[in-house]
């Protein structure tokens, strides 16, 4: 998949017409595996500019460095990434009007830990020609919203049921469960890449940066860990766009779309049919933002 071409195309006449201030895509890092997020501001800029198979960066969760400006900006867009420009665009983050959309098809791409890991001179890991995890499950390849889109509509790839994982653990007794899970989660060392590299992370200020109060503790032991985890997936409630960079950029491989996806699951199950960040209708907020007198709960 090399669309570099193109998107320098587009992206040259974009900044030639003046149409944008900016472009964001990607440019090559030291290694092959390495495509790191670039933003052109000008025509010199281009010739930098690449799409290829190492592109597996979201580029919507850059946007918020940006939030605060009035600057127009090109931004280059996977499948899964114009899922979380709809995220953006539905928390308030951005104006619609401020973006020029360049989707790309995908057809998924690599895992640049997992090349980084092969090349490292351990070799733990000998196969890396496989699309990293994220793409194997990918339901959503072509871009959801767009105002010039790049190669042809590719088919969805992920398994027949996504929740497989997911159902494995709700048939566990609740003994089973909270082993599995303290094991799981002792292992999270509290780097927060996971929050870092989420597009629905997009609060100013982090409840777990907060220190007056300090609601969660800062220590990597179990119940602050387990409590990390659980605060952070119930504010992706209805709100995760199933993109899965969390669990890529994770260091100590914690397999965090488990609890993603069940919560995509219980969203869909008891608010759907529901599927966040697929479709952007101006106006349109996830379940859990907006409340109504007729809601059930009697708390409400
Ligand atoms: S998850 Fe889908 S859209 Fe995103 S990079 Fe992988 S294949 Fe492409
Ligand atoms: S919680 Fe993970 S899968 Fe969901 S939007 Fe954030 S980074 Fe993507
Ligand atoms: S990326 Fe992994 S280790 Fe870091 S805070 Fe998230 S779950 Fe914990």
């Amino acid at each position: 998949m090399n669309y570099t071409d193109q998107i320098r195309e587009i992206a040259s006449r974009l900044l030639e017409n003046g149409q944008v201030d900016m472009v964001m895509a990607w440019e090559k890092g030291a290694f092959d595996y390495q495509s790191l997020p670039y933003v052109a501001r000008s025509l010199e800029d281009i010739d930098k500019m690449i799409f290829d198979d190492y592109c597996v960066h979201n580029l919507s969760t850059s946007l918020l460095r940006y939030r605060d400006s009035n600057e127009k900006i090109g931004i280059v867009v996977k499948g899964c990434d114009s899922r979380g420009l709809v995220r953006l665009l539905e928390d308030n983050q951005i104006k619609r009007e401020r973006l020029y959309i360049i989707g790309v098809c995908c057809s998924g791409v690599m895992d640049p830990l997992q090349a980084m890991i092969a090349n490292s001179g351990f070799s733990r890991i000998k196969d890396t020609s496989g699309l990293a995890a994220k793409c194997a499950n990918c339901i959503q390849p072509n871009p959801v919203i767009y105002d010039e889109l790049v190669g042809a509509t590719q088919e969805a790839r992920g398994p027949a049921n996504r929740f497989e994982k997911v159902s494995e653990i709700e048939n566990m007794s609740v003994e089973e469960r909270r082993a599995f899970f303290e094991d799981v989660f002792s292992r999270c060392i509290r780097c927060y890449a996971c929050r870092q590299a989420c597009i629905a992370c997009d609060c100013r200020t982090c409840i777990f940066e907060e220190t007056r109060p300090q609601w969660v503790g800062r220590e990597t032991s179990i119940s602050d860990n387990m409590m990390y985890h659980m605060v952070r997936s119930m504010h992706m409630a209805g709100r995760c766009i199933d993109c899965g960079e969390c669990e890529r950029v994770c260091p100590v491989g914690i397999p965090l779309m488990l609890i993603n996806r069940k919560l995509i699951k219980e969203v869909d199950h008891l608010y759907g049919p529901y599927e966040a960040g697929m479709v952007y209708i101006e106006g349109q907020k996830p379940p859990f933002s907006v409340y109504d007198e007729k809601d059930q709960d009697d708390f409400i």
